[in-house]
């Protein structure tokens, strides 16, 4: 069973992008996942090159036959989510995003003209990288579900992975701690979270660290820019101390890091980024260390 070590932020903007595709750059026999679905950017460092693509099906969505509606507007009055209206021409509709895919209407209608259809949300990707092999999704713009997609594609590198005897798993998460963020955490091995040195830079790890624990997956802090604030950064190590969390390291802040992505260069691989080099190998080999 392959080891998966996930990348995880209170928001975005922390630099887990640039860490992970830094680790994925230093990690040898991995597959590398994008889970952060609503924002799936990790790719465009990657440069991967399709080879598999599928479609992803979101819920269910309720569609009324207009040939067999009587118009006896129950279901528009027993939809909760206000999801049945009337159209221009006087037909009864569902509003597809609204829809909660509970079918109640589908039950009460009593022409039974309304039927359940697939919405499809999204679509994932197996591609190829001068860095291994990619799993990375795509959601479409108003989509919901990315907690499902991000299931599926963790699912779909497990399978992969065994398949071609690859021992680690490198997965990219989601910022936050919602839906995407716990299927995310679901079933890793370690987690890093990426923090930065500020007010919200330690509420956020906070709340990310205790949904960590209840899934009682081990956790390291990365501080990243911590010479920004060195007094938020003492902060959150006497933070991390205090509740038993490795510190894996701290980057220091340097605007070779943007210009970087702007290049479409992975920080790391970028000659102009010497200063976040040693801080991101020592991250590197503690994070293995404790995987
Ligand atoms: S319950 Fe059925 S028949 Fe009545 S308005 Fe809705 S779709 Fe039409
Ligand atoms: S399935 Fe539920 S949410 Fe969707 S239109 Fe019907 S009653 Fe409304």
């Amino acid at each position: 069973m392959s080891k998966e070590l996930v990348v995880v932020s209170g928001k975005g903007g922390t630099g887990k992008t640039t860490l992970t595709t830094s680790l994925a750059y230093l990690m040898k026999d991995k597959i590398i996942v994008d889970a952060d679905a609503e924002a799936a950017n990790m790719y465009i460092l990657m440069k991967p090159e399709v080879r598999h693509k599928e479609l992803f099906k979101g819920n269910k969505t309720a569609e009324i036959d207009t040939d067999v509606c009587t118009k006896c507007d129950i279901c528009r009055k027993l939809c909760r989510f206000d999801a049945i209206s009337i159209d221009e021409n006087g037909n009864y509709v569902v509003d597809d995003i609204k829809c909660d895919s509970c079918e109640l209407c589908k039950i009460a209608c009593p022409v039974n003209a309304i039927e359940m259809k697939d919405v499809y949300s999204g679509e994932w990707y197996e591609s190829d990288t001068p860095y291994g092999i990619m799993v990375h999704p795509k959601l479409y713009p108003g989509a919901e579900n990315s907690g499902n997609l991000v299931t599926m594609v963790k699912h779909k590198a497990h399978i992969i992975s065994e398949e071609k005897g690859i021992p680690y798993i490198l997965v990219d998460g989601s910022p936050g701690i919602g839906c995407p963020v716990i299927s995310t955490i679901s079933g890793a091995d370690f987690v890093i979270i990426v923090t930065e040195p500020t007010p919200a830079g330690i509420h956020d790890l906070k709340r990310v660290k205790k949904l960590c624990d209840s899934f009682k997956v081990k956790t390291g802090v990365v501080i990243n820019k911590f010479d920004l604030n060195e007094d938020k950064s003492k902060e959150i190590e006497k933070f991390a101390e205090s509740e038993k969390i490795p510190l894996l390291g701290k980057i220091p802040f340097d605007k070779c890091v943007p210009k970087a992505i702007v290049n479409l260069q992975i920080p790391y691989e970028a000659a102009i980024c010497g200063s976040i080099k040693k801080p991101i190998e020592e991250i590197y080999s503690k994070a293995m260390e404790l995987l």
